[in-house]
């Protein structure tokens, strides 16, 4: 029996990603790379519904490289920054911000809390150039009212920054319904793709704000990725055999259509959660994500013991947190190649280890 991923990525790939993974990477700079990249960036801005106008940039670096990419070409020390701090990508987003000198404050939750409508209404906004957030807060599986803050954010004419890396193809994305200026994508949750490459989509207000900014970073300034974009190509040397990957995911979800893709995820997280109902667990989100569930042991038990026991006896592989939240959640994946029966096989182990 071979282990199986319900982690929050990498996850498990399409069989059509693995054999893809095992040919000969082409030489890039041709006509040829070109139309794939465009290709691509054209899908992109189909899939995640991008206003007239945007543009994707392909960066070779985990999301968090592009986390600090978007925040350093959109702001500057002389701007402020709020950041919604529901967990570890939340504060991600301050380190960044404190790392580069960009003055911001912080909306800080609970682990496992939600932002309210009441309390969204009250962000003073039009102080800041821009609200960062992770539209799935993946360390405790909140999903926040991207809508609602998007709006808000166009009341105040604040730049919205939606890391939607592990959000996009689970749970309802629209830049142009939810008014997101930036979004950010990467290859290893939902996409299902091997790590390394990160997607930059920016609306035309993103891409103002961009090319008015000097950036004090060589190989993440946006502006060269711009230049050269516009034709296919990127500075430097990309993760060619992602790009590869990513042509082939970008046209098997476009032939389902996001929202099927969503649908489909939603089924299964609900499936799963059904299943566990009479477990001794709670699901540790106040407004869970599709994408995976975060769930709390409710009868004394260690959250990262159950994620060894899962491991060594059933070959399930979850996710397990670190910190403070190390003894009392873990989180179990519905992201990539994953059925239904996949998710019985979790919920029987879990029934048996909780006996
Ligand atoms: C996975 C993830 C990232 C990126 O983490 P890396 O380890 O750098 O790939 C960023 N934000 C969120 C919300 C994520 O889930």
């Amino acid at each position: 029996m071979t282990s199986k991923l319900f982690t929050v990525g990498p996850v498990e790939m399409y069989s059509e990603t693995l054999r893809l993974g095992s040919v000969q990477v082409p030489y890039f700079r041709t006509p040829e790379f070109s139309e794939i990249v465009l290709h691509c960036e054209s899908m992109m801005h189909e899939l995640v519904d991008a206003p007239e106008g945007s543009r994707t940039l392909l960066l070779t670096a985990s999301g968090t490289g592009a986390m600090e990419a978007a925040v350093i070409n959109l702001l500057g020390p002389s701007d402020r920054a709020l950041v919604i701090a529901g967990g570890t990508f939340g504060d991600r987003f301050c380190e960044i911000c404190r790392e580069h000198e960009i003055p911001f404050d912080c909306i800080r939750l609970d682990p496992g809390a939600s932002l309210h409508p009441g309390e969204i209404v009250e962000l003073k906004l039009d102080s800041y150039k821009a609200l960062l957030v992770n539209a799935h807060e993946t360390s405790t599986g909140v999903l926040y009212d991207i809508f609602q803050l998007g709006q808000a954010c166009r009341n105040a004419g604040t730049l919205f920054v939606v890391d939607a890396i592990s959000a996009l193809f689970c749970d309802p994305i629209s830049m142009s319904q939810m008014g997101i200026d930036l979004l950010l994508a990467s290859s290893q949750k939902a996409l299902a793709l091997p790590p390394g490459l990160s997607l930059v989509v920016l609306s035309p207000r993103a891409l103002d704000a961009v090319r008015t900014r000097k950036v004090k970073s060589y190989y993440f300034g946006f502006q060269r990725y711009l230049s050269d974009g516009s034709r296919g190509q990127t500075p430097f040397t990309p993760a060619v055999g992602i790009i590869l990957q990513l042509r082939d995911r970008l046209k098997a979800i476009q032939a389902i259509g996001t929202p099927a893709l969503v649908h489909r995820t939603a089924d299964l997280a609900r499936h799963f959660r059904n299943s566990i109902e009479n477990l001794p667990f709670r699901v540790f989100a106040e407004t869970p994500s599709n994408a995976l569930t975060a769930l709390s042991p409710t009868n004394g038990s260690s959250a990262y013991e159950l994620f060894s026991q899962l491991a060594a006896r059933f070959k399930v592989i979850v996710t397990p947190n670190g910190g403070q939240l190390r003894h009392r959640v873990f989180r179990v994946g519905h992201m990539g190649n994953l059925a239904t029966t996949d998710m019985d096989t979790v919920a029987n182990a879990l029934r048996e280890i909780s006996q």
